[in-house]
């Protein structure tokens, strides 16, 4: 009778488990989705229609925060989202309630609008933390390092093995945030491409004889004083929109780069690891541990 029994016994636990009754420790159902994030996201009311107004502008919205004209602040959604602290979609009341409490902070009209002033403000602060930008505000540029003291990448860290070269200390931190990235964006499993190096020191007569013949130096900034030239910044692959250069400046592209979930992850994540970004280019990292100037 006793194997009667177990048969019994068996067959009632696998009957609950297959109908999900009961569960084994292993299986057990996953905890329900961040319930306070999406409540706070739909909330509240009184930012509906800022939340509208953001959904409207989000890809229309005609202005030139970084002196050349575009359309929609789509390509800004992730840094914004950091900025005031917030996981909503952009085009949430709770992303606009967010920015409101960081216009209140910032002593802006808090509407929760994403709007050129409450932007100008963000601009201004994100340029500040990149000490490339402190050290040649005076017009003066920083010198490049002797090229005898810097490390040269691995030939698969470089975007389609090309040989990129940073200052040591930049490159070990980089290799830290890549080894951060691939555990948090399952992306990077699928398309190892992805956060390679497209460009890192370029050699600053090189660059600026490269930029003149190519007619796109970007004015003056970049053809005599270039980020690259320090060894710290990183032009990193984080995705290209169809048919595109990965460090193409088009609204398009830039678009696409800022709807990704790596790009997403680096807005977030990059200053854990030393690394600040240049918004208008989704691609352009500097990395902050050592001084401007070697
Ligand atoms: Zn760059």
């Amino acid at each position: 009778m006793k194997w009667l029994l177990l048969i019994a016994v068996l067959v009632a636990v696998a009957l609950l488990a297959t109908r999900g009754i009961w569960r084994g420790p292993t299986d057990r159902a996953p905890p329900p989705p961040a319930a306070r994030i999406s409540a706070d996201c739909e909330g509240p009311a009184e930012f509906a229609e800022a939340a509208r107004a953001n959904a409207r502008d989000f890809a229309g919205l005609p202005w030139a925060p970084f002196g050349v004209e575009e359309r929609g602040w789509d390509a800004y959604a992730p840094v914004i989202a950091r900025e005031v602290g917030t996981d909503c979609a952009p085009d949430s009341p709770g992303f606009a309630a967010a920015l409101a409490r960081w216009q209140a902070g910032q002593k802006l009209p808090a509407t929760g609008r994403v709007d050129a002033a409450s932007f100008e403000k963000m601009r201004v602060a994100w340029m500040l933390r990149r000490p490339f930008v402190i050290a040649t505000r005076q017009g003066q540029c920083p010198q490049a390092p002797a090229e005898a003291t810097l490390a040269q990448a691995r030939p698969e860290e470089g975007y389609w093995r090309k040989p990129v070269q940073l200052r040591p200390a930049a490159l070990e931190a980089y290799r830290k945030l890549v080894a951060a990235a691939r555990r948090d964006v399952p992306d990077l499993a699928a398309d190892p491409e992805l956060l390679t190096i497209v460009s890192g020191y370029r050699n600053p007569q090189a660059d600026a004889a490269r930029c003149a013949a190519a007619g796109n130096c970007g004015g003056p900034a970049r053809a005599n004083c270039s980020a690259h030239l320090t060894g710290l910044a990183t032009d990193l692959y984080v995705g290209a929109a169809p048919g595109q250069d990965p460090t193409s400046s088009t609204d398009t592209n830039r678009s696409f780069q800022a709807q990704t979930r790596l790009y997403a992850w680096m807005a977030r994540n990059a200053e854990r690891f030393g690394f600040v970004g240049y918004p208008y280019e989704p691609w352009h990292w500097e990395w902050t541990g050592e001084p401007v100037t070697p």
